[in-house]
């Protein structure tokens, strides 16, 4: 059976600038894979090109079975396929509520089913359900943070991608979210791609994790063989 996603060859570039350079890379069903890698290597624009926000120069992307190739940026969160967007790009001058509906596009035809979602995202994130009339742009960065994932599952997602999502989020938030993250994977069978610099959480977590180097995968393994590997020690010394 082929992985959920599966990216083989990936060569990506700015102007005449490699950002990536033949890379492989899989997700399979319900699996939590981590990215890392310093800055720079290429993670930022690996979720872009799955996302469909940048065309790759050459390689191929595959989502449960289907070439990505012509499949517009747009429709693929409607394939199952969501990146919670970096900067939380949430509508501030919206409630929370509504916030949540906009994210909803691909069922928002079905009423039915965009208010059955709806119900069993406030019921995985009750702080927002507390907060569901409040306007998005006042809430703090732990809650604008599960809102832009609450949105994000609204339609519906197979895989579920991030792009380090506990930046600038204090200690004890930063292990809130990866907890909620924890509970999608394990009692909602999420898939999850995840880019994150706090390598040590993120690899607790994580079933396979890949460390990226200019733009190809330099070390991959387990959560527990990236966390026991000296090259990874080495490079994230004092995260882990
Ligand atoms: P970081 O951890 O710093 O976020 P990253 O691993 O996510 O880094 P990318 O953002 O994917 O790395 O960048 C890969 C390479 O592509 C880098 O050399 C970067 O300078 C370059 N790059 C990224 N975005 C652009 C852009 N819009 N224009 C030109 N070059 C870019």
């Amino acid at each position: 059976m082929s992985a959920l996603l599966e990216i083989s060859g990936l060569v990506a570039a700015y102007g005449g600038v490699r950002a990536l350079d033949g890379l492989d890379l899989r997700v399979e069903e319900g699996e939590f894979v981590v990215l890392l890698g310093p800055n720079g290597s290429g993670k930022t624009t690996t979720m872009k090109t799955v996302s469909g926000l940048l065309k790759p120069v050459s390689g191929r992307v595959r989502f449960a079975g289907s070439d990505l190739a012509g499949v517009a940026g747009w429709k693929r969160p409607a394939l199952g396929l969501c990146q919670v967007p970096e900067g939380r790009q949430i509508f501030p001058d919206h409630t929370v509520i509504e916030n949540l509906h906009l994210g909803a596009f691909p069922v928002r035809r079905d009423r039915s089913a965009a208010e059955r979602r709806r119900a069993e995202v406030l019921d995985i994130f009750p702080r927002l359900a507390e907060r569901a009339s409040q306007l998005a742009g006042t809430l703090s960065g732990g809650e604008a943070q599960m809102l832009a994932i609450a949105r994000a599952l609204m339609a519906g997602p197979r895989l579920l991608m991030l792009d380090e999502p506990s930046l600038g989020l204090a200690p004890l938030k930063v292990a809130e979210l990866f907890g909620y993250l924890k509970r999608l994977h394990e009692e909602h069978g999420l898939a999850v791609l995840l880019v994150e610099q706090q390598a040590g959480t993120a690899l607790k977590l994580a079933d396979r994790g890949y460390v990226l180097e200019r733009g190809r995968v330099a070390v991959e393994g387990t959560g527990a063989e990236l966390r026991d590997d000296p090259r990874v020690q080495a490079a994230y010394l004092g995260k882990l």
